[in-house]
């Protein structure tokens, strides 16, 4: 951040504090008095109906709860309306349905203010504009957590051609209403970071534009000033994290569109949060960022907050953060001789699932980057220097009646061992049953099971049992656990390099392609210590294991 921008953006946190709540006081009470405990990604539109009807019967007669229009497959969507100012902000969420973080903060703010309708913020906010707020208004995409409406048009791509009921429900509201301000909430990918600073942008901010020309008028100054004042009021909470949306004028937008019919729009995206923040908090930093704008905007029209906060902020940057880098190693893997390189992931799981709602979609990983990744910035680093990087090895089970020992617990065993896949080969009328096994058994950290018909050739690694815990984690006792059947002493007349293709399944045939490489499962074994790209079987150890992106082990931990 520049210098000018910290002092401008200090000089804007401290100046407002004699009036109403400080973006502190919001923080802290949304805990206790948000009127929506679901985590956003978690609710679905039967819920909010209900606490939307719950939060009407809560405060009669204080709010208008209406169902204004009803979306492509029919579900009710409401318009709330609190306040009684003569000025009018229309506030949307989740117009794309997998972007949720805002919806339950529109219906915690009604809340907020109804109930605290007697302390001067509130009052001055109730009595000085009128808020409407549309929370989902895509319910189909919401339900099925996806980005686009039930006709597959994503509604904020609609607002030239209106072919959704979503975005002509949207088009008629501003229409009606003319309001002075748009609030247009969504999400955006959550590995984006602030221009180069590697900083994870929690929040991305954009005054749209009305024009392709970006021309200032009186309302997109406002929108500028309310976007400054929401910097200042999220800067306490996320040091850093606030970027600029990364495009001006997008011409089929709806934003853009509002803007150029009247009604200047701020655009709130709410991004990522580093390793252990949880989703509730980007709700809640829309609760503290849209009542603080409000405040404002009810007192002076923003005027004490200036546009160049706004238009000093960093760019959104894509492909520059990552879930976790692996730094400094060398890489060994069955297509080459070993060579220097970072080795870069993201972990990829469903936000319903990682807010504790929702199926059993498996984890997935995806190698972003192998080779230099000095400029990509991480959630998680692992220091790889002076460590070889290794492909899991391949073992195999022979026979049907192996089911008597090998399950899930097994698996995860092999995995710690160092076993990314287990080949198990059966009779052909008994690959069905198996396959059914191997879908029971298979988890997060656990060596993958391929069933193969026999006659097959198994890996050089055959495992006839559950692995028995090696003497240490030195790779010569993991191995002996491992090869218990095979002769260790035939293992150490090997090169490392034979070694290796014996334990990787690849004795006769080289793969084509590197198995670690972008798009691909991030599995890969840390061994350490690694001379010049070599080990000693004997002194190296086997430090980490991640399988799919998720450590099966991590020595330091035990
Ligand atoms: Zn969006």
């Amino acid at each position: 951040m520049k210098k000018s921008t910290l002092a401008l953006l200090l000089f804007a946190t401290l100046h407002p504090a004699a009036f109403g709540w400080t973006p502190q006081e919001l923080w802290q009470a949304w805990p206790e008095e948000r009127f929506v405990s679901t985590p956003a990604p978690c609710l679905r539109h039967a819920e909010l109906t209900e606490r939307l009807r719950a939060l009407e019967a809560r405060h009669p007669g204080r709010l208008r709860l209406e169902e204004v229009g009803r979306s492509y497959q029919g579900r009710p969507i409401y318009l709330l309306t609190v306040g009684r100012g003569p000025r009018k902000v229309l506030l949307w969420s989740q117009m794309h349905g997998d972007e949720p973080s805002a919806t339950p903060a529109l219906a915690d703010m009604a809340d907020f203010l109804l109930t605290r309708a007697e302390e001067p913020a509130a009052a001055a906010i109730l009595d000085g504009v009128t808020l409407l707020m549309v929370p989902m208004l895509n319910p189909d995409g919401a339900e099925i957590y996806e980005r686009r409406n039930a006709q597959g048009i994503d509604v904020n791509r609609d607002a030239l051609n209106l072919a959704t009921p979503e975005g002509r429900l949207l088009k008629r509201l501003r229409d009606e209403h003319a309001p002075i301000l748009g609030l247009n909430l969504h999400d955006q990918n959550r590995r984006t970071s602030v221009g180069s600073t590697g900083v994870l942008a929690t929040n991305a901010l954009l005054a749209v534009a009305g024009d392709p020309e970006g021309t200032l008028t009186p309302g997109r100054l406002r929108a500028k000033r309310a976007c400054s004042a929401i910097v200042a009021a999220l800067a306490p909470f996320m040091p850093g994290g606030m970027a600029r949306y990364d495009e001006d004028w997008s011409r089929r937008a709806f934003g853009d569109n509002l803007t150029a019919w009247g009604t200047p729009v701020v655009l709130i995206e709410s991004g990522g949060l580093p390793p252990g923040r949880g989703f509730t908090e980007l709700t809640r930093l829309n609760f503290v960022a849209i009542l603080r704008a409000l405040e404002e905007l009810v007192r002076d029209d923003l005027a004490a907050y200036d546009p160049q906060i706004y238009d000093q902020l960093s760019r959104n940057t894509e492909d520059a953060w990552v879930d976790v880098a692996v730094r400094g190693g060398t890489l060994w893997q069955p297509v080459a001789a070993p060579y220097r390189a970072d080795l870069t992931f993201n972990v990829l799981r469903d936000e319903r699932e990682a807010a504790g709602c929702a199926g059993q979609d498996p984890v997935r990983s995806r190698v972003f980057e192998i080779g230099d990744c000095r400029f990509l910035a991480a959630g998680r680093e692992l220091d790889a220097e002076g460590s070889l990087l290794l492909v899991p090895f391949v073992a195999g089970v022979r026979g049907f009646s192996a089911r008597r020992w090998l399950d899930g617990e097994t698996l995860a065993e092999l995995a710690r061992l160092g076993v990314g896949t287990v080949r198990w080969a059966v009779a052909p009328r008994r690959v069905t049953a198996a396959e059914k096994l191997a879908q029971e058994w298979a988890g997060e950290a656990r060596a993958r099971l391929e069933v193969v018909a026999r006659p097959a050739r198994l890996p050089w690694l055959e495992v006839t049992g559950p692995p028995p815990a090696p003497a240490s984690d030195s790779l010569a006792d993991v191995l002996t656990a491992l090869a218990r059947q095979r002769e260790w002493a035939q293992l150490r007349d090997w090169s490392v390099s034979e070694v290796l293709d014996r334990l990787w399944g690849i004795a006769d045939e080289r793969p084509v392609r590197p198995p670690l490489r972008p798009r691909q499962p991030a599995s890969f074994l840390l061994v350490s210590p690694a001379v010049d790209g070599q080990i000693d079987l004997d002194a190296a150890r086997l430090v980490a294991v991640f399988i799919d992106g998720i450590e099966a082990r991590m020595a330091d931990d035990e």
